[in-house]
């Protein structure tokens, strides 16, 4: 078999979500939430169910996705797109890996920030590229201009950006996009911007797509996800949303990976698009309450917690609670002897994390959160 596939362990989330139902832990570890999806999606998707077709889609989608898509950008940030700039993918993982097919050439370089999602790296290598690792130092995680600049060379071909940020929960600053805007202006580099997390941004903070700033919209491809706009995160609908004519290309890339993707599914997001804008600052205050509930439990048993203002994702720094082992031992001893599953950080790089640092979910109810704070101050105990 080919030795990346060979070689490669199961994904961190898996291993972890397996072990969490293998225990009967809390699960706190992969990023999904146990609450917050609005009814009248899942009605939507139903009457699709049965009354719509259940045949093969369009391969670029159905094209009241693609619309609804479009104009769901051109309302909330002003960008200037049509179903032709959309093509919807089986979720952003799908999304990225079209994305990266499309882009990358054998010998080139890709600049990634890491922490990364774990989907960025073995892409790159599977297209013949090199992933070229810029490491963000904790505890801010800031884009710095020298760590940039020194990743660049005459082969890099893209830039992997992935705002707001999972695994720190950072929103990235207008100062540290315009970093990454330079840099791709001036070495002409396509951008390939992980924007799933862009509706869950918190304490009143205010996302700014990657695409709006001067020079960006020709050379950003802009992942987006169903699955964390709407708390659904198995319905794996997702999309690619760039400028013609490299949204045809992406569309080719896609299909021959899924092809096309469910299409009832696809008109529920349709409707949710069109129809749920007021779902979401509910949204945000439900994740921002996890948020406080989840820092304020896990201070109290002890631990130091990085700030986190987007995503459902914050971190816990292993180091400065005291807990002097390294983040997986820390992460297995958690879900098989406390009860709780946590993502360790050093599987979102392939070159060893700085400080020690683990994940946890806080897209959780009140019960889950708390269940999960008590099983973290019991896995403190074990290395005390
Ligand atoms: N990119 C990032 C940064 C993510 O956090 C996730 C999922 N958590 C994805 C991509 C994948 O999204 P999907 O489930 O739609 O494939
Ligand atoms: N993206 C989700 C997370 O970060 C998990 C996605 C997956 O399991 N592949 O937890």
């Amino acid at each position: 078999m080919n030795p990346l596939y060979e070689h490669m362990p199961t994904s961190i989330f898996e291993r972890m979500s397996l072990a969490a139902a293998r225990q009967g832990a809390v699960n706190l570890g992969q990023g999904f939430p146990d609450f917050g999806w609005p009814p009248e999606i899942l009605e939507a998707a139903a009457r699709a169910l049965l009354e719509g077709s259940n045949q093969y889609a369009p391969s670029r989608g159905l094209p009241a996705l693609r619309e609804a898509v479009a104009y769901h950008y051109r309302r909330h940030f002003g960008q200037d797109f049509s179903a032709a700039n959309v093509c919807i993918t089986s979720g952003a993982t799908e999304a990225l890996g079209a994305a990266i097919l499309a882009t990358v050439e054998p010998g080139d370089e890709v600049i990634v920030f890491t922490p990364a999602y774990d989907s960025y790296a073995p892409m790159i290598r599977r297209a013949g590229g090199s992933p070229i690792e810029v490491a963000l130092q904790p505890p801010d995680w800031r884009i710095e201009a020298d760590a940039l600049d020194a990743a660049v060379s005459p082969r890099t071909r893209a830039i992997i950006l992935n705002n707001p940020h999972n695994p720190t929960g950072r929103l990235f600053d207008r100062a540290e996009l315009d970093l990454v805007a330079k840099c791709a202006v001036g070495s002409d580099l396509i951008v390939i911007s992980d924007e799933v997390w862009e509706h869950i941004v918190l304490d009143g903070l205010e996302f700014t797509p990657l695409a709006t700033l001067p020079g960006m919209a020709e050379r950003t491809i802009k992942v987006g996800s169903a699955g964390k706009i709407f708390s659904l995160t198995g319905w794996k609908v997702g999309w690619i949303v760039a400028p013609e004519p490299m949204s045809n290309a992406l569309a080719k890339a896609h299909q021959f990976l899924t092809f096309a993707t469910a299409p009832n599914l696809q008109a529920a997001v349709a409707f949710g698009l069109d129809q749920g804008d007021e779902w979401l600052v509910p949204m945000r205050r439900d994740f921002q309450r996890g948020r406080d509930r989840l820092v304020e439990g896990l201070t109290r048993a002890g631990y130091t917690v990085a700030p986190s203002v987007s995503t459902y994702f914050l971190c816990v720094d292993l180091e400065r609670s005291g807990v002097g082992v390294r983040d997986e031992d820390f992460a297995n001893a958690a879900v098989e002897r406390a009860g709780v599953a946590i993502i360790p950080l050093s599987p979102f790089s392939e070159q060893p994390p700085s400080g020690q640092f683990v994940r946890l979910c806080f897209g959780k109810r009140d019960e889950t959160i708390d269940a999960g704070v008590a099983a973290m101050a019991k896995a403190r105990e074990l290395f005390l």
